[in-house]
């Protein structure tokens, strides 16, 4: 590090955003330039540090997420320094960036991870909830505890963990797809799962290999509202007790229509200052009004990206994500971006797309940390392994669930077929087929499937021969295709 005033330092690499995407590259280039100064920039006063991470296939990973204070990371890593004080200025031509304390940094190589934030249905409205980090994450539980109905709007992962886990509360939830759960699960699944939503909820979860999220209570500081803290992943409602007001009221669920033709949400009206009993109503598409305490709003992110905006030239994609290329770099000479807040900007693989997900932030940032060291040694790079097929793991009701390649058939128009078994209650297996051969699978349930089915759409094995016998359950398929 070369100090250029006092207020003004140098480093030849700066990374923004103490989440799991910008711990990652830090760790990364820390560890390859054990002589160099990496500076960490960063909103919060936790940082995320990924642990016991278990490469379970060649693509699908296994890994816990810790919150931690920064200084975990600088005992382990002497050479990384963590600095919290958000980015409030990027001057992309001068490799200058401001931070919110009036320091100056100078960078060669700048990766920015800032992540994203929920994207509200409505702006400023104190009876509508996004759920990102900790802090908002304390404020729903704390608001839920006095609550006798909420809505949730939206249909992605948080959605569907939040109308599980909540008890002793009526929830409404209001989506506009066809199905429940379509970003990870099709209808057939959803029709699997859904009776999980009345049923009684185990006492303990069942066991289940996926990402956990776990914060140190005895180290963490007390995060107040000390600007933009990272996303929570996986398992984030287990800490904390969702639990509404109604002491024995059962695991209520509304959903707007029968259940078998799921909710119609279009239109949103919130009227907020009602003269009515409850403090919020939903007005939905289906011409029903719902007065409730408070709605979560759980319909997507949008990428922190404001800071870095102003006077630069950025390729922004249409979810205004920073747009990347196959080596993780944005339009700005020298920056390059990782995790929530960039966008993938290269030719995908046949089987992979972009989720904002735990696994691609980390993937993300250990590329782009990768990348920014092959720029500085001259070194050719070719775009990871990791990014040739999209794998991911998680939980859903209970149900442990793999997505794999085109799960949902995404970008296959009608040019392919499904398979699928289904056990009630027990395992759920689809397979997208195109040509014969299989694109991309959704297993729920202890099915075991998930290595063998990576195999079979990395290699393209033409599958017709088999037809339906490829899901025939008393045909041992790990052994044949061995
Ligand atoms: P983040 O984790 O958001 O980190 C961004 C960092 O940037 C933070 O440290 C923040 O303080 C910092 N920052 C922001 N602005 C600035 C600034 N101006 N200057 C400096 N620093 C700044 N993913 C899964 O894979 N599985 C799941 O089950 C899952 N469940 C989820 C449940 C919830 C409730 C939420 C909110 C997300 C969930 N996700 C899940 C998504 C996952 O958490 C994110 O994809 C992932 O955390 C993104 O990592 P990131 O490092 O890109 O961003």
């Amino acid at each position: 590090m070369a100090t250029a005033s006092q207020s003004e330092v140098q480093f030849r690499f700066v990374v923004a955003g103490g989440g799991i995407a910008g711990v990652t590259c830090a760790q990364q280039l820390a560890s390859q330039f054990p002589s160099l100064d990496i500076v960490l920039l960063t909103a919060a006063p936790m940082v995320k540090t990924v642990s016991n991470f278990r490469q379970v296939s060649k693509t699908l990973e296994d890994f816990e997420v810790e919150e931690q204070p920064s200084s975990v990371l600088e005992e382990k890593y002497p050479n990384l320094k963590v600095i919290q004080s958000a980015v409030t200025v990027l001057h992309a031509k001068q490799h200058t960036l401001l931070t919110e304390n009036g320091q100056v940094f100078h960078y060669e190589k700048l990766c920015v991870c800032t992540g994203a934030r929920p994207k509200l249905i409505i702006q400023d409205n104190p009876h509508v909830l996004g759920i990102r980090d900790t802090d908002s994450a304390q404020e729903f539980q704390k608001r839920l505890s006095s609550a006798k109905r909420i809505v949730v709007v939206g249909n992605g992962g948080i959605a569907l963990e939040l109308v599980y886990e909540v008890e002793g509360c009526e929830v409404i939830w209001a989506v506009k797809d066809k199905a429940i759960g379509n970003a990870f699960i099709d209808a057939g699944a959803a029709q699997f799962i859904i009776p999980s939503l009345e049923a009684e909820k185990p006492k303990k979860a069942l066991p289940c290999k996926r990402t956990r999220y776990t914060t140190d209570k005895d180290t963490a500081p007390n995060t107040g509202s000390e600007g933009p803290g990272s996303a929570l992943g996986p398992d984030w409602h287990e800490s904390i007790s969702l639990r509404g007001a109604e002491q024995v009221s059962p695991h209520l669920i509304a959903l707007l229509e029968p259940i078998h033709s799921v909710l119609l949400l279009l239109k949103i009206a919130v009227f907020p200052f009602s003269t009515g009993v409850w403090p919020i109503y939903a007005q939905l598409s289906n011409g029903k009004t719902y007065g409730c305490d408070f709605i979560v709003s759980a319909t997507g992110v949008v990428p922190n990206t404001e800071p870095f905006l102003h006077g630069n030239n950025f390729d922004l994609a249409e979810d205004h994500g920073l747009k990347v290329d196959e080596h993780m770099q944005t339009s700005e000479p020298d920056v390059y971006a990782a995790g929530d807040v960039c966008t993938a900007g290269w030719e995908p693989s046949a089987f992979w797309q972009q989720m904002r997900l735990w696994t691609q932030a980390r993937q993300m940032g250990w590329y782009a940390a990768r990348s920014m060291a092959a720029d500085i040694l001259g070194e050719a790079i070719e775009l990871d392994f990791c990014f040739e097929l999209f794998s991911h793991i998680t939980k859903f009701f209970n149900y442990k669930v793999v997505l794999l390649g085109k799960f949902n058939a995404q970008g296959l128009g009608q040019d392919h077929e499904l398979l699928v078994r289904c056990t009630k209650g027990l395992e759920y297996v689809k397979v997208v087929l195109r040509g014969g051969r299989m694109m991309g699978a959704i297993l729920i349930g202890e099915t075991d499937l998930e290595e063998t089915f990576e195999n079979l759409i990395l290699n393209q094995m033409d599958l017709s021969p088999y037809g339906q016998e490829l899901l025939n359950p008393n045909i041992d398929i790990e052994d044949y295709f061995d």
